[in-house]
């Protein structure tokens, strides 16, 4: 009698195990593949699943355990070395690893759609019809028509309808034994071009790219890299060459970039300089066609992918180098659910399959920045922009003194004339949407709120709502006071819709374009802005952080900041680095060309330190005096962090529930001081969609005693009766 097996499934439930099953009838131990899904029941339903393992034991009796249904796969669908990275994730994170394994799977693979790109339906004549005179159809044109077609080769389907042949027509052939259907898969349309590596010839390199590039490509086994260059500095220009070379050695390159950089134009700057398939993974895509450039890219099809964080778990059979644009993103970090950060997985990746990896930004991280100064990742720096265009200027404004009109200071607005007169665009930025950020009543003071959040709700004029930026609740605009009844109504603040009005009657004869996630919804909406932009002609654009990145406006000479100050004052102890980041970033769009750039940035504190070393010195700087007052302070990356937060619909059920947990913990740590816990205490946002949040904070200048708490903390109260009715999460390296 052959051995019992035991296959040890992950499944997508929200608990920290695996599950025995028994094999399923029908198999052969050969088909036993850990990276294979299985079809298995669980409870009532069928779930998919993942094979991660096969035992010869079980701690479960085998007249306990079920068998498995089917196996879904003739081949693993996640290769060892992607299940073994995911399921370090898994761990390393916190988060079960079933739910990960399944998260990081196409819809389609998830729901146990079979992993095959999809066919389309090919004609061909049988061997009877390659013998047929070429008149024999005579009497029947339509059919001759078919007939002779196929007489210059095989067909598809969709061809039918240029060739003005109906259906019928096929069948009526195929009845005569004369021609045959077969189902061929798609391929990606530049599979079968020349050999011709490059469509577009690339930049002769300056010295520091030149460097940068050989340091690169030198490297012959796991390497990081940090590329440091100024916006504009001909960082994607390093990517291409990297990549062609890559290329040319018959490897695979990922492309990871941030979620509002994914835009066509980047995708486009790929495409254009190869002549190799490139597939990206953006949210325009179908589940159909995500599954199809998924399977492209795990069978080697592809040879460049393009993607946001996500994509950072593509199975590539042949990587050979990984690039992590803007590395300092937050959209890098995934805040829910499975939270992993896409770019620290990458270097884990990386280390993994013995490849180098870049990260470039002109505004690393802290967390990066210290590793480049402490000599872990190999510093590239490039000082100039490319070409000839120049660094722009930054002047401060200040407003604490002045009366601005509408957000506008006098001087600003007369900045903005002279370089309209002159024919030139003007960039203005502001990180708030819609028109007003506070609905306030000039009797009582009160505000309008969210009902489910404690944010104010913003008023968006066009849309006649308010509407909440957290949950997405909105409601008609009231013409009174809730509290009071006064009709006295005030909106306080500004947002990009009423400083577009503004700019609108201020310079009537230009152009306003306004970016943010309202006005481009539709689905050309920013195509048509960026075609207005790339003509040239004076205008104003006015937006939010996502004209801060990706975009090329060669003619922008002005860009404006019209309140530096939201980030300044924040609790966030990160709030430094990510204005010191936007701030940086916004100013890089001006002058990018071959016309100098200006920036002015308004604030009412100018003389703060972090403003002055931004505009005297540079981001550099600023981010090494912060990493200085983080170390000081005992933050990261100087102690690693982590957060297990709850979310309950009363504030003193979350609050009870995780003084529990503390207690828990407490019993777990190690007698040394090695990890520190605070808390409970409310998050930062204590009230969001409805659910109160409270946290307990971990911190600990040793990674493997947090991690090791952590997982026996988690196990705990994933058993308790508490921690299966309260909402909860654990958060590694939140940020
Ligand atoms: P970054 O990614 O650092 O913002 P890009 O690679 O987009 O910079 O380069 C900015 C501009 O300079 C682009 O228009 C690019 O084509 C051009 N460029 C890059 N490298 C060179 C070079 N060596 N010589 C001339 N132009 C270059
Ligand atoms: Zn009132
Ligand atoms: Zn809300």
């Amino acid at each position: 009698m052959t051995k019992t097996l035991y296959l040890q499934v992950a499944l997508p439930v929200p608990l920290r195990r695996t599950f025995d099953y028994l094999q399923p009838h029908d198999t052969s131990t050969g088909q036993l593949k850990p990276g294979v899904r299985v079809n298995v029941p669980f409870g009532k339903q069928t779930l998919v699943g993942v094979l991660l393992g096969v035992s010869e034991t079980s701690d479960i009796p085998e007249n306990k355990l079920k068998p498995a249904r089917q196996i879904l796969d003739a081949r693993p669908l996640l290769p060892k070395s992607l299940l073994d990275l995911i399921r370090w994730a898994a761990d390393y994170y916190q988060h079960p690893v079933g739910d990960a394994l399944l998260s990081v799977l196409p819809t389609l693979l998830r729901d146990g759609e079979t992993a095959q790109t999809r066919s389309e339906t090919w004609w061909r004549l049988t061997t009877f019809g390659k013998g047929l005179p070429e008149d024999a159809l005579k009497r029947s044109p339509k059919q001759a028509v078919l007939l002779q077609r196929l007489q210059q080769g095989d067909m598809q389907q969709q061809e039918s309808k240029s060739l003005g042949v109906s259906g019928a027509i096929f069948r009526e052939l195929r009845t005569k034994k004369l021609i045959e259907s077969y189902e061929k898969e798609i391929s990606l349309e530049k599979n079968n071009l020349p050999n011709l590596l490059l469509a577009e010839k690339p930049h002769p390199l300056n010295e520091e790219q030149q460097h940068a590039v050989g340091e690169i490509l030198s490297a012959k086994n796991f390497a990081p890299f940090l590329l440091q260059g100024v916006t504009g500095s001909g960082k994607t220009e390093i990517y291409l060459q990297v990549i062609e070379n890559i290329l040319k050695q018959n490897k695979q390159a990922m492309v990871l970039v941030p979620e509002i950089g994914l835009t066509p134009q980047t995708i486009d700057r790929f495409r254009k300089r190869f002549n190799k398939p490139v597939v990206a993974f953006h949210s325009g895509l179908n589940n159909r066609e995500r599954l199809d450039a998924w399977l492209q890219a795990s069978r080697n099809d592809a040879a460049i992918v393009i993607g946001t964080r996500s994509a950072i778990f593509t199975p590539m059979p042949s990587l050979g180098v990984i690039i992590i644009d803007e590395e300092h993103d937050s959209s890098f970090k995934q805040q829910d659910n499975f939270r992993y950060h896409a770019r620290d997985v990458a270097i884990v990746r990386a280390q993994r399959e013995k490849i180098p990896i870049v990260l470039g930004s002109a505004t690393p991280s802290l967390e990066t920045l210290h590793n480049a100064i402490n000599d872990r990742y190999q510093l590239l720096r490039l000082t100039q922009r490319a070409g000839n265009a120049k660094a722009p200027r930054v002047t401060l404004i200040d407003i604490s003194q002045q009366k601005l009109h509408q957000g506008f200071a006098d001087d600003l607005v007369d900045a903005i004339r002279v370089e309209l007169q002159k024919q030139n665009q003007v960039l203005v930025f502001l990180n708030r949407r819609g028109y007003a950020p506070v609905l306030i009543c000039a009797d009582c003071s009160w505000t309008a709120n969210c009902q489910h959040c404690n944010v104010r709700l913003t008023v968006h004029k066009r849309d006649k709502q308010l509407r909440c930026h957290h949950c997405g609740f909105s409601s008609a605009i009231p013409r009174h006071c809730t509290q009071c009844h006064s009709p006295r109504l005030d909106l306080l603040g500004i947002g990009t819709q009423r400083s577009e009005d503004t700019l609108s009657e201020l310079f009537p004869d230009n152009k306003v374009m306004r970016i943010d996630r309202d006005s481009i919804q539709r689905k050309d909406a920013l195509t048509d802005i960026l075609n207005i932009v790339e003509s040239g002609e004076p205008a104003i654009l006015v937006g939010t952080q996502m004209i801060a990145k990706g975009h090329h406006f060669p003619n922008v000479t002005l860009v404006a900041i019209l309140d530096a100050d939201g980030g300044i004052f924040t609790a966030d102890f990160r709030g430094a680095e990510k204005l010191g980041q936007l701030l940086t970033q916004v100013a890089g769009r001006a002058g990018r060309a071959e016309k100098p750039g200006r920036v002015l940035i308004q604030s009412r504190y100018c003389d703060h330190p972090l403003l002055q070393t931004l505009t005297t010195q540079n981001y550099e700087v600023l981010a090494r005096q912060l990493l200085a007052e983080r170390k000081t302070l005992g933050l990261p990356p100087y102690r690693s962090q982590a957060v297990l937060r709850a979310e309950t619909l009363q504030p003193e059920e979350g609050f009870a529930f995780l003084q529990n947990v503390r207690q828990m913990a407490d019993a777990l740590l190690p007698k040394s001081d090695a990890v520190h816990i605070i808390g409970p205490i409310p998050s930062l946002m204590e009230k969001r969609a409805s659910f109160f949040r409270n946290e307990l904070i971990f911190s600990t200048h040793h990674r493997p005693s947090l991690q090791r708490v952590l997982h026996e903390l988690a196990l705990k109260v994933e058993e308790s009766a508490a921690g299966k009715k309260v909402r909860w999460a654990i958060d590694v390296d939140p940020i």
